[in-house]
């Protein structure tokens, strides 16, 4: 059994898990939203990245960016790694997409902020 915190809204509902007869026995939700985190969290957790990356000729040395979508957790630190050999150029506009198809996820790591040049 895994005991499991819903972040799918503030309520944070305490939730168990369990893998029963080659399903997922969820209780402690408050609504099917959690139901399908817990599955998800025990099948195939994923999250957001956000990270930054170097920026040369911008007003600060670094731009915060982030995934457009989830990833696979066991993939966030090799990502962040990957994303720490680059460096993009300014002037970036929020919502560029500063790396496509990072480590062959299918996500793309986009500018989470404007940056002009110095
Ligand atoms: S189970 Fe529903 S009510 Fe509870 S935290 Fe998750 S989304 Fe919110």
């Amino acid at each position: 059994m895994v005991k499991l915190v819903c972040i799918e809204c503030p309520v944070g509902c305490e939730m168990t898990a369990e893998k029963k007869d080659g399903s997922i026995k969820v209780s402690g939700n408050r609504c099917p939203r959690g139901e399908k985190y817990a599955i998800q969290e025990m099948t195939n957790p994923r999250r957001m990245l956000t990270t930054t990356v170097f920026v040369e000729g911008g007003i600060y040395p670094l731009l915060p960016v982030r995934s457009d979508r989830e990833i696979p957790k066991g993939m966030v630190r090799e990502c962040v790694k990957e994303l720490s050999k680059i460096k993009v150029k300014a002037p970036v506009k929020m919502g560029d997409v500063i790396a496509k198809n990072v480590c062959k996820t299918g996500v793309d790591i986009i500018a989470s902020r404007s940056m002009v040049r110095k």
